[in-house]
């Protein structure tokens, strides 16, 4: 490199958006926690979620800086999402939500505390921790009070603690549910019901324990909307992601990521011209089109294509026309002021990724988390 290019290099604005990238804004990242953890009492511990590449954003930058900033838990869905954080140096308590017994070993070798949810993942767990000689290795009960997706049901709290007392392998290090509709207020009455089931079993267990336990319930909706729900620890996902669930909430956050791209190619088409595979687009008159380096690998879904999903060039909105090819959209810019290299928005703070999911139907978890690993991410501190 010669002296001239690299002294370019160095002046250059690290935000010139030269390919398609997923930009992480770890100053938002704060904002959202400090938001989040300003709804709770002093006393309560704050977990956070980042499954699933922390929602898709990089699990180990956002790991970290959660770590740095004073989060006091993690949960992880997987086994293998917990080792991929230890090795990036998170040394924070990590929760692993849905682990297989598959994984019971890799799981203890990399210190990570198992949600044990059901009599069979209890009684191998227990199993591995007696063989290995472990004593008190946390533990997390889970509960279900409703949402019929994972959990020992309250009528097992007996059977439960029974088994646990008569080993010192395993220290129950929390008891926990999730909530069904935090997010609806129409749900009240029912999520009122869950609270109230979950006190119910957190008291039968503390009354057969001599040692105390954390209690957890709230997802960010149920933090948000269900102050009274707290208890000792809340799971704060989307939220410090930068969604709120509701236009009310979304106010308070800042989504942290933004996905961007270029114009790669600008073509003009006549009347009566078509647009990408099997001809799914069809002009009625001349029209500009831009193609994009973004397509369903990079996890914009085809369900976005056909004019559903839009894109945005210089604030102007720009529908995805056509069939989402592996590796391409192409959008329709005709008169938007563009140019090839120009920037591309697919989602930021202000063209927002919940905006862009509704526009097929479904919620801003789906349309981050599966924005795919092959999208460059950059971290903006
Ligand atoms: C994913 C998950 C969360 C996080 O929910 P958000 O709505 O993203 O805050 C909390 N608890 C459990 C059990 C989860 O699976």
């Amino acid at each position: 490199m010669t002296l001239k290019n690299s002294r370019q290099m160095r002046n250059s604005p690290m935000s010139k958006t030269q390919e398609t990238v997923l930009e992480i804004n770890l100053k938002y990242l704060t904002h959202n926690f400090d938001y989040v953890k300003s709804k709770l009492a002093d006393t309560t511990k704050f977990m956070a979620v980042v499954k699933a590449f922390a929602y898709g954003n990089a699990a180990d930058a956002i790991a970290n800086h959660l770590q740095n900033i004073g989060v006091d838990y993690f949960a992880v869905a997987y086994t293998q999402e917990g080792v991929a954080l230890r090795d990036a140096g998170v040394t924070k308590p990590i929760l692993v939500l849905h682990p297989q017994p598959v994984n019971f070993k890799l799981l203890i070798a990399y210190g990570l505390e198992p949600n044990l949810y059901s009599t069979k993942v209890l009684d191998g767990f227990i199993a591995l921790a007696e063989d290995q000689n472990q004593t008190d290795y946390p533990v997390h009960l889970k509960f279900n009070t409703g949402l019929n997706r994972l959990g020992f049901t309250e009528n097992d709290v007996d059977a439960v603690i029974s088994k646990l007392k008569a080993t010192n392998a395993v220290n129950i290090a929390s008891v926990f549910s999730h909530l069904v509709a935090s997010e609806d207020t129409d749900a009240y009455d029912f999520t009122t019901t869950q609270i109230q089931t979950f006190k119910s079993i957190c008291a039968r267990v503390s009354k057969q324990l001599n040692y105390a336990f954390l209690r957890h319930l709230c997802n960010t909706s149920g933090i948000l909307n269900y102050p009274e729900a707290h208890f000792d620890m809340v799971r704060s996902g989307i939220g410090v992601y930068g969604f709120g669930n509701s236009d009310k909430e979304n106010n308070n956050l800042i989504p942290i990521a933004s996905l961007k791209s270029i114009i790669s190619q600008i073509h003009t088409i006549n009347a009566g011209e078509s647009v990408g595979y099997n001809r799914a687009y069809k002009s009625d008159s001349v029209r500009t089109i831009a193609t994009i380096p973004i397509g369903h690998a990079d996890g914009i879904s085809r369900t976005y294509g056909n004019g559903k999903g839009f894109v945005s060039i210089h604030n102007k909105k720009a529908p995805i026309i056509g069939n989402v090819c592996m590796d391409m959209i192409m959008v329709d810019v005709t008169g938007i002021n563009c140019k090839e290299s120009d920037e591309v928005i697919l989602f930021d703070r202000k063209y927002t990724a919940e905006q862009l999911a509704k526009t097929t139907g479904t919620i801003a978890y789906e349309l981050i988390t599966a924005i795919s690993q092959r999208v460059k991410r950059r971290i903006v501190k």
